[in-house]
């Protein structure tokens, strides 16, 4: 049985929730009321351990290709990198990224015919088409003074790119005809990236994905038993984010894979807060000394749930950070008006019409 690493953090004190909770009120946090400390009162909360991650694979993909090679009908004499591996076992480097090799074998090929030539080795010169001369035009000029004229003349000469002979050494089999075609295997690498978080509150994700790397599990052929201990949820949350990037890469094979981790506390806690008191009532401080020590009066007012997030206790309590009701007449007058304008604007446009 696995334990859960999850619930494996301590449990704050309430000084301790209450010490965050001013800490943050000191901040000016906006639209929180200042008298919050004397309203609240804590019923729970619960502290657990959530997860941000990054997660890094390195798959490999292969191809098979055929190259061509100019030579006299014989296998080119040159070693055959990994030739006989099977499968091709290439070491993963220390630092990842993306990266295309091409391994040729070539004692596997065979000769074939020069596309380019057709076989013969020669092809048309394509500078005078064939004809061994190109024509060129110049200005002759004639007479003197008024009686100068210039005319256009053309003449031929030999064709420089062929010497005269209309057809040139094909450049792809050096006049061979004959090429030699061998298999390649062509190895891509790549690195696909993604981040994620797990959390079991309501806690955006967001407020978690910071902060530095506290613990890295590297795991050959991928995550498998380096997820042991982990709570079933989250690695069935990181089992998903492998299967999607190797979806992203089709036909791809997983090399190696990494995990990068950081464990941060959260901590969920329900509060009441009460109406607010003390306006309506203003007193003598004897009165205040003795109404001090009463205990608190029942939360009339509303309930409701923030959290504690970090190891520095930062606040998130979006349902105490809600606009005071002045602020939304404000905005629900501003709003009529708009509409009234742009109605009116439409009536006049189409009065003009
Ligand atoms: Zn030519
Ligand atoms: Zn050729």
């Amino acid at each position: 049985m696995t334990t859960d690493i999850l619930l494996d953090f301590p449990a704050l004190s309430e000084e301790d929730v209450r010490a965050a909770l001013e800490a943050w009120l000191a901040t000016s946090p906006r639209w929180v009321p200042q008298d919050l400390m004397e309203r609240i009162e804590l019923r729970s909360w619960t502290t657990h351990r959530a997860c941000s991650f990054a997660l890094t694979s390195l798959v490999e993909t292969r191809e098979q290709l055929t190259a061509h090679r100019s030579h006299a009908g014989q296998a080119p004499n040159l070693p055959d990198p990994l030739a006989e591996a099977t499968p091709l076992q290439l070491p993963v480097p220390e630092t990842w990224s993306d990266t295309t090799h091409d391994f040729p074998c070539y004692s596997k090929g065979q000769v074939v015919e020069c596309a380019n030539c057709s076989g013969g080795g020669r092809h048309v010169c394509a500078a005078c088409g064939g004809d061994g001369t190109v024509t060129r035009t110049r200005t002759v000029s004639s007479g003197i003074g008024e009686n100068r004229t210039t005319r256009r003349e053309s003449y031929t000469v030999t064709c420089s790119n062929c010497d005269g002979s209309g057809r040139v050494r094909c450049a792809v089999c050096v006049g061979t005809g004959e090429l030699w075609a061998f298999p390649i295997t062509r190895v891509g690498r790549r690195v696909l990236s993604s981040q994620g978080c797990y959390d079991r509150t309501a806690l955006p994700d967001a407020l978690l994905k910071r902060g530095e790397v506290e613990e890295t599990l590297l795991a050959p052929g991928g995550l498998g038993p380096e997820l042991d201990g982990f709570s079933p949820a989250l690695r069935q949350r990181i089992v998903e984010d492998v299967e999607k990037q190797l979806q992203r890469q089709a036909g791809a094979r997983l090399l190696v894979q990494r995990i990068d981790l950081r464990w941060l506390p959260v901590t969920e806690l329900r509060y009441a807060l009460a109406s607010p008191l003390g306006k309506q009532r203003p007193a003598a401080p004897a009165q205040v000394t003795s109404a001090a020590k009463q205990p608190k009066p029942a939360a009339a007012g509303t309930s409701g749930i923030l959290w504690l997030y970090g190891e520095e206790r930062s606040v998130h309590a979006p349902e105490l950070q809600t606009a005071p009701s002045w602020f939304v007449a404000l905005v629900c007058v501003a709003a009529l008006l708009l509409g009234i304008a742009i109605l009116a604007g439409i009536v006049a446009i189409s009065l003009a019409r």
